[in-house]
């Protein structure tokens, strides 16, 4: 499969193939560490869906806009 931008970043919504324009950090207590971040990506027509997802199970932490997210993880790249 050709990707024809390196850049884009596709949903993670199942059998979604647009660009993602929001990324929901989120953790799950059970596994995670509390300080530990899993993202999902969505794009507009899937971020409300994928929140809930995430929120109904109490995983949701955070939702922001890729921009936001690439800004804050350069910030952070120590690890
Ligand atoms: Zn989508």
């Amino acid at each position: 499969m050709i990707n024809p931008d390196p850049e884009t970043v596709i949903c993670s919504a199942k059998g979604c193939r647009a660009a993602a324009a929001w990324v929901l950090a989120w953790n799950n207590p059970k596994i995670h560490t509390p300080e530990r971040r899993k993202t999902w990506l969505a794009c507009e027509e899937h971020r409300e869906h994928l929140s809930q997802f995430l929120g109904v199970r109490g995983f949701l932490k955070d939702v922001v806009t890729l921009g936001e997210w690439e800004a804050s993880a350069t910030k952070e790249n120590d690890s």
